[in-house]
């Protein structure tokens, strides 16, 4: 049965997370601004806060854990600032969450302590990643890849050791020729040549990759498998399992910043004297102000969000097919964390867009969501094959 109800400990665990979040967010601003400074991997409040914190309860078998509480911390962790944190976990890139979908035990063994990023989207590849142009090439006598080809807009990018690429083995087989391959920074033949400026999460680090004859070696290959399936898409299919884990976190760290602005929202309509009456019942929203109805219907939209990326979460957790369900959570939440953000903004108006406090940055930051691994739109092709059964080609 599924319960997303939090145990007193999920909530001492959270908290922490919350703690956290409240000394990152006054470095948020500055970073915001100095786009090109590199965010340090410890702040100089760490180590004194996690000596202070008081004890977290031991997590037990009623507590919430797996990819669920992963998927919690993570809106927990965003909650606080999107980039910002005291300590940088350094297992926290999207490729690593490829890794653990794809990779073999040797290989999160090998790989599984690095922090990796993940380069699909090229200068002509984005929404179709079958579009991809990188080629990898192998070369039978030194039992090497050769990888050829440029990358963009590669998240964590400049912090990232390494990183989980995909690219083609075989252009003439179309979807079914790419492969996802594991590139370690460092090695000859990979650069990194710029990194990009954005509207808004912009202490994140995003760069730009090019591969010239850079070679890795055979088992670099993420899963280890070089078939190419010739009646069906079964190995484009294999990398894009990838994007089951990396969606719905995706939707929860646009959820975190979707939460701050609810929180900060309702702080500020309470100072002004306006209480969010949830009694208020059925015909009784005449009796709300308009500030606190449009208020609380942002919280519905979370609410509906939030869900939908647990239970995706849970049947990750559980093993279960979650395809549809990575799609329509990521689908939800970049829409709803655009609402959210924007709506608050609406409710306090010239308070929503002062630099000085950091609602205009949340919307700018949760912009995101909706963007990377896969636009809405993008998500709503794969919903409507999903449940209606429409084929890519009658939705062309
Ligand atoms: C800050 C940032 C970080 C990123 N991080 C990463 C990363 O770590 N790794 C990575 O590989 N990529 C990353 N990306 C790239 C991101 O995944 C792509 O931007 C995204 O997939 C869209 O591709 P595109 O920008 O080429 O847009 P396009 O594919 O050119 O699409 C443009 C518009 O057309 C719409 N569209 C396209 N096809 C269809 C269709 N068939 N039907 C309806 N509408 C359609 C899209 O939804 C979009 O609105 C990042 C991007 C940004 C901005």
């Amino acid at each position: 049965m599924i319960d997303f109800r939090l145990t007193e400990t999920d909530k001492a665990h959270l908290g922490r997370t919350r703690a956290e979040g409240v000394i990152c967010r006054q470095y948020a601003r500055e970073f915001d601004e100095n786009e090109s400074e590199m965010i340090p991997d410890v702040l100089p409040e760490a180590d004194q806060f996690f000596k202070d914190y008081p004890e977290l309860p031991e997590v037990g078998d009623d507590d919430t854990q797996g990819v669920v509480m992963m998927l919690l911390q993570c809106m927990g962790q965003n909650w606080g600032d999107y980039s910002v944190r005291l300590r940088r976990s350094m297992r926290g890139g999207l490729g690593n969450a490829a890794l653990a979908a794809a990779g073999t035990e040797e290989q999160k063994a090998k790989f599984g302590e690095m922090l990796l990023s993940m380069a699909i989207t090229e200068p002509g590849c984005g929404s179709d990643p079958s579009r991809v142009s990188t080629t990898a090439v192998l070369d039978e006598d030194t039992n090497e890849w050769i990888i050829n080809g440029e990358k963009i807009f590669v998240t964590t990018g400049i912090r990232a050791t390494g990183v989980v690429m995909w690219a083609t083995i075989d252009k003439a087989a179309g979807r079914a020729g790419i492969k996802s391959f594991l590139v370690e920074k460092g090695t000859p033949g990979f650069n990194v040549p710029h990194k990009e400026k954005k509207l808004g999460i912009r202490a994140d680090d995003t760069a730009a990759y090019v591969f010239t004859d850079c070679r890795i070696p055979r088992e670099n290959l993420l899963g280890l498998d070089e078939s190419i399936p010739k009646a069906s898409s079964g190995g484009f299919r294999g990398v894009m399992k990838t994007f089951n884990m990396t969606r719905p976190l995706t939707a929860a760290m646009g959820l975190g910043i979707a939460e701050a602005a609810i929180d900060f929202t309702r702080d500020e309509l309470e100072e002004a004297g306006i209480t969010i009456d949830y009694t208020a019942g059925p015909g009784g929203l005449g009796r709300l102000s308009a500030a606190a109805e449009k208020f609380m219907r942002l919280e519905a939209l979370f609410d509906a969000s939030k869900l939908t990326t647990l239970q995706c979460g849970w049947l990750a957790g559980k093993g279960l097919p979650n395809n549809l369900e990575s799609s329509i959570c990521k689908a939800h939440a970049g829409s709803a964390v655009r609402q959210i953000t924007q709506g608050c903004i609406e409710i306090l108006g010239s308070v929503g867009i002062s630099r000085e406090l950091l609602l205009e940055k949340w919307m700018r930051d949760s912009r995101i969501t909706d963007i990377y691994e896969g636009t809405g739109e993008i998500q709503r092709l794969i919903i409507a094959r999903g449940l209606l059964d429409y084929t890519r080609h009658d939705l062309k």
